[in-house]
């Protein structure tokens, strides 16, 4: 009795002890690695710079530990990019992060040292299931100034990207969308292949919003990917207040919430590498079906939130939910998510509100919305002369608004 009750006992705690190891991606090891990443040391990793050579050294550590071929890929000026294969499979699926940040005075914490320390700690995960595919790392250099890590990479592959399932890649990640109180998580590039659209689609949950890329446009380090036809999948919780600002730090970041989506991620990723055929990329891309859900739930959650919406998102929000019910444009879901990007981060908002919201308006003959538009901003124009042609033309739009 005494014997069996001892066996059941450990029987027990093997069975914990293996949920514990096995299925679980840390919160603490991600916490660990962002706030090493983000240190004030590293001066914001700014590309060709120490701190951007201290983040590959961290990074390259890290590969090693997970037992990869580390190799560093040079492109000049001091910038490099970390590519490490674990697994002896010539087919991959390839995990990839830009680790050079916006340099002195700014951590660049979700952006992107959280969306690096998730790449390393799926690579983790993903290495003790016993996938048919290798994985390959790749911590991209210098993707803020024009995604030139990732560029050069997809020009000069270390693997074949003939041989890729598909190309995972994170960026701005831990951070609510918008400052929100719901959480999401935003999955582009399914509209390049059916296979990684069904795969995205068995693991969907309400939280997850998938989109397609062309409503953000080329951002981030998919795009070398797509423009080689390398299926892709990019995951992002997106901008924030603090997005390319000093707020950017690592404690402000949501550890909890990071693992548990990439525990998620790391699913979908498994899905992937167990398909039997490999992903085909689609010439025509087939756009997921609930893009419009998507937008108004977004719409619907900022004017419920933000209660001190300004006037020109106001009549812009109104304007999208009347019209994306009936029009199916790719134009005005772009201009709608481009109007939710440029309300994310007020103080980055100048160059989407002026020359592309605007003139839309313009365009559109709401001269009171562009008008409205306009005036937004003005408000966040400083440069004299810049703020004088704005204000000419609100006048002009204003005399003749109806
Ligand atoms: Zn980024």
């Amino acid at each position: 009795m005494r014997k069996a009750i001892f066996a059941r006992v450990v029987a027990a705690l093997i069975l914990l002890s293996a949920s514990l190891s096995f299925g679980a991606i840390s919160a603490d090891r991600l916490k660990a690695h962002v706030s090493s990443l983000a240190d004030a040391k590293n001066e914001g990793r700014h590309a060709g710079t120490a701190g951007a050579a201290a983040a590959a050294d961290y990074i390259s550590k890290a590969f090693t530990e997970l037992g990869g071929q580390v190799q560093r890929q040079d492109f000049g000026g001091r910038r490099t990019n970390i590519v490490a294969k674990i697994g002896a499979a010539e087919r991959y699926v390839l995990l990839g992060a830009h680790y050079d940040g916006q340099g002195a005075g700014m951590p660049s914490a979700s952006d992107n040292a959280a969306g690096v320390a998730v790449m390393i700690e799926l690579a983790r995960e993903l290495k003790g299931r016993e996938l048919p595919v290798s994985i390959i790392v790749v911590a991209f250099d210098d993707e803020e100034q024009g995604l030139n890590g990732s560029r050069y990479y997809v020009d000069h592959p270390l693997y074949p990207l003939d041989k890729a399932q598909a190309a995972i890649i994170f960026d701005t990640m831990g951070r609510q969308f918008m400052d929100l109180s719901s959480w999401t998580m935003f999955i582009l590039g399914t509209e390049y292949s059916k296979e990684l659209s069904a795969a995205v689609q068995k693991r969907i949950r309400p939280e997850l919003l998938v989109a397609g890329t062309d409503l953000i446009g080329p951002r981030s380090d998919f795009a070398g990917f797509a423009i080689k036809h390398v299926p892709y999948l990019f995951f992002t919780h997106a901008t924030h207040k603090d997005y390319h600002g000093p707020g950017d730090t690592a404690d402000r970041v949501n550890y909890a919430r990071l693992a548990q989506d990439s525990q998620l991620i790391a699913q979908i990723v498994e899905d992937i590498a167990r398909l039997q055929t490999q992903p085909k990329f689609l010439e025509t891309p087939s756009y997921p079906p609930d893009e419009i859900a998507t937008l108004q739930h977004e719409l619907e959650l900022v004017e419920k939130e933000r209660k001190d919406l300004p006037q020109a998102y106001r009549l812009m929000f109104a304007d999208f939910k009347a019209r994306l019910k009936s029009d199916n444009s790719r134009e005005l879901r772009r201009i709608a998510t481009s109007a939710l990007l440029a309300l994310a981060t007020p103080r980055l908002s100048g160059f989407m509100v002026n020359f592309f919201l605007g003139p839309y308006y313009e365009r559109e003959n709401r001269r009171d919305i562009a008008a409205a538009v306009y005036e937004e901003a003005l408000k966040w124009e400083t440069d004299p002369s810049e703020r004088r042609d704005l204000e000419e033309k609100i006048q002009a739009l204003r005399s003749t608004a109806k």
